[in-house]
């Protein structure tokens, strides 16, 4: 199988699972329990905290263990806008995960809050943000990557702008671990979503960078683990399994070299180089996104005439696994929300093809893809 949907998920790390296998099994105790099981459980989650916490240059207490991006950027957008409300004015843009649009939805409905929607050009990118903003703006929430078309915003440049008329911000940053540089110190952000099965580790794991000093409501209320923004008992083992899966990435070098040499660059070119066999092989594909400002590691096609279903389940007969638009939005055949907003229309949206690789995917494995690609095409003519 040639497996080139990563951006839906990954598979589990085996030094993840390992790591966490403990913590499932003997060591079996609860992190506020006073008793020696208990403490080594709270030992181990704390050691993975502070772990997690290296990763992003950030510190210890800033990191809070959630259960995924969609958990993350609902703590990050919720708790921090009722927690700071100034004007109850927000920006975002229509291409943002649904997490973050349906928790925007909420603060509208049910706390009356005002989105501004940014404008966006053809390729996803940001066209006139500092207009924007207003003295009073609460909240700006701004995906890193793009988990459709792999457009990438420059994050700090838009935090510095916010930041100059009060405002917070959040990124979700879901896509971007091991592809984009997310030291917080860098990017300056007040907020920054992760998600575990985006690399490596257990669907279900997650975690929030959240600055010291940022005033944020809790979504969940009980017990007042994880500094009280988080109740419930802590999935130790999922947080020792997401800390080990970002050490992975930090020891294949991904975490901190973005730049000539390193694997990012590796890939970008074995994406260019797909991307252009298709574009030059598939008369009807044209690319989604942003050519330049792209993730390393994904392509993204509409194909004119066929309906990316289809598509998708021709390659899956020839081995080659992919997602038709987005795998988040849980069975949906709608159009998919990014490409309406970036002004393609609807009955093209139905045609997006997306290919999403990890460090590990060769060049043969593209070639191969591409070949399938055009097999599958030349069925439906
Ligand atoms: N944000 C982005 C950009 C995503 O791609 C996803 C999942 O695909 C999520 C949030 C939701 O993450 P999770 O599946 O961990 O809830």
């Amino acid at each position: 199988m040639i497996y080139l949907d990563h951006a839906a998920t990954t598979p589990v790390n085996p030094l993840a699972l390992q790591a966490a296998w403990p913590w499932l099994t003997s060591e079996f105790g609860n992190p506020s329990s006073t008793y020696e099981l208990g403490s080594r459980a709270s030992v181990a989650l704390e050691e993975a905290r502070a772990s997690a916490a290296r990763f992003f240059s950030a510190k210890s207490s800033e990191i809070i263990f959630t259960s995924g991006g969609t958990e993350s950027d609902n703590l990050a957008i919720i708790g921090i806008a009722l927690a700071n409300p100034r004007g109850r004015h927000i920006v975002s843009a229509k291409t943002e995960h649904l997490a973050v649009l349906e928790s925007l939805e909420f603060l509208h409905r049910a706390h009356g809050f005002e989105i501004s929607w940014l404008d966006l050009d053809k390729h996803g990118n940001i066209i006139d943000f500092q207009s924007s903003l207003r003295a009073d703006t609460t909240l700006v929430t701004l995906m890193l990557a793009n988990n459709e078309i792999g457009t990438i915003h420059p994050i700090r440049d838009l935090v510095l702008q916010a930041h100059q008329v009060g405002a917070k911000f959040h990124t979700d940053a879901v896509q971007a671990v091991g592809w984009a540089d997310l030291n917080v110190q860098n990017l300056s952000v007040d907020a920054l979503s992760v998600s575990g099965h985006k690399f490596g580790a257990p669907k279900g794991s997650g975690l929030l960078y959240l600055k010291s000093g940022i005033q944020t409501e809790p979504l969940l209320h009980g017990g007042g683990q994880e500094n009280g923004l988080r109740s419930g008992t802590e999935n130790v083992a999922w947080a020792v399994a997401i800390a080990a899966a970002l050490e992975q990435v930090t020891h294949s070098g991904a975490a901190s070299n973005f730049g000539p040499g390193s694997d990012s660059e590796r890939v970008s070119k074995m994406r260019d180089e797909f991307i252009g066999n298709v574009l030059k092989n598939v008369p009807s594909a044209r690319l989604t996104g942003d050519a330049l400002h792209r993730m390393p590691n994904l392509a993204s096609f509409t194909l004119a005439g066929v309906s990316g279903e289809a598509v998708l389940l021709e390659l899956e007969r020839r081995d080659v696994i992919v997602s038709s638009g987005s795998a988040c939005a849980a069975g949906s055949s709608d159009p998919s929300h990014v490409l309406i907003a970036i002004g393609v229309n609807p009955e093209l949206a139905q045609t997006a093809v997306r290919f999403s690789f990890s460090h590990e995917t060769t060049t043969e494995e593209l070639a191969l893809a591409n070949t399938a690609l055009v097999e599958s095409m030349a069925n439906f003519t």
